[in-house]
């Protein structure tokens, strides 16, 4: 079983539409396959539909942009009841604000001197409900003002650098009791991704935990030998879930293929399992596509 808990469509900043996501993860030789489009499930009719036609399992998620004390943190729902309105009125905030940053950001560019209008970036992102700088770093990308999307990020948007405008994120506290309340398992994304360990340690995972939070994504291509290994020891302490995933945004971001990393097929029926208590105890949730 080659399960892959983490992917991207053109509904966020992904390149493939939600059924060309699943053809590839059957092309991959994938099992299963979660959508996880930033704050949006607008992916999810078309990729359960494609996932019935292609024969590979569908998990429905969301990757949610949250903050832990101004920290960004993204948190991977699985399973969650996309109907049930505290979700849907946290993922409108997020998905406000990131419409609202995008002019801001077009105008930090245009005082850069670069050429760029709100218009080319609606035209990159396309059908996203989840507009981002990767949109944005498309279309610098297309000028040839930058040679990548990741060029972009660090010469322009990033946070730190000129072009960076902040936005909304949801607490991740508040967000943890609200996806275990719409019946989904939590699992933190990529913890010591671009900012590295020390933010996020055995401790705040312990209080996170106390939060609602059932699981931890281990192997992911922006976490080294090292950090998987402390990441395991974590997760196994505090009896948290051990995830993996290839966090794949099609043409989007190089080097994160269709199961380049996986979960096993014991860590998922725990997932499985504690989806089906949570959502017992909420009385709500969604249906995996298996
Ligand atoms: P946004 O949703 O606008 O906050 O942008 C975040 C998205 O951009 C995520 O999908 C990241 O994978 C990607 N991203 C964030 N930082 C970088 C970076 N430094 N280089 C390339 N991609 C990045
Ligand atoms: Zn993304
Ligand atoms: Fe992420
Ligand atoms: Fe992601």
């Amino acid at each position: 079983m080659r399960i892959d808990l983490h992917t991207h469509s053109d509904r966020s900043d992904g390149t493939d539409g939600p059924r060309e996501l699943l053809a590839h993860a059957r092309d991959a030789g994938l099992d299963v396959v979660a959508i996880t489009d930033h704050d949006t499930t607008v992916g999810w009719a078309d990729a359960i539909e494609a996932a019935r036609s292609t024969g590979v399992g569908l998990v429905p998620g969301i990757e949610v942009s949250c903050a832990l004390e101004e920290h960004p943190v993204h948190l991977l729902a699985y399973l969650p009841d996309p109907a049930y309105e505290p979700l849907v009125a946290e993922l409108d905030r997020i998905l406000a604000g990131r419409q609202a940053r995008l002019p801001a950001t077009v105008e930090r560019l245009r005082g850069l001197d670069i050429d760029i209008s709100l218009a080319d970036v609606e035209r990159a992102a396309g059908p996203a409900a989840a507009t981002g700088r990767p949109h944005v770093a498309d279309v610098l990308v297309r000028k040839g003002v930058v040679g990548t999307r990741d060029e972009a990020f660090d010469r322009y948007l990033a946070a730190g650098r000129p072009a960076y405008v902040e936005r909304y994120a949801a607490d991740l506290l508040t967000m943890l009791g609200v996806v275990a309340d719409a019946g989904g398992v939590s699992v933190v994304a990529h913890p010591w991704g671009r900012r590295g360990r020390s933010a996020m340690d055995a401790d705040v995972f312990k209080r996170l935990r106390d939060h609602g939070l059932c699981g931890i994504e281990v192997d992911h291509e922006d976490h080294d030998a090292s950090a998987r290994a402390d990441l395991h020891g974590i997760a196994t302490d505090l009896d948290l879930i051990a995830t993996g995933a290839s966090d794949y945004h099609g043409a989007g971001k190089i080097g994160f293929d269709l199961g380049c990393n996986t979960t096993s097929p014991e860590q998922f029926e725990r997932l499985l399992d504690t989806a089906r208590i949570v959502a017992e105890r909420a009385g709500r949730g969604a249906e995996a596509a298996l």
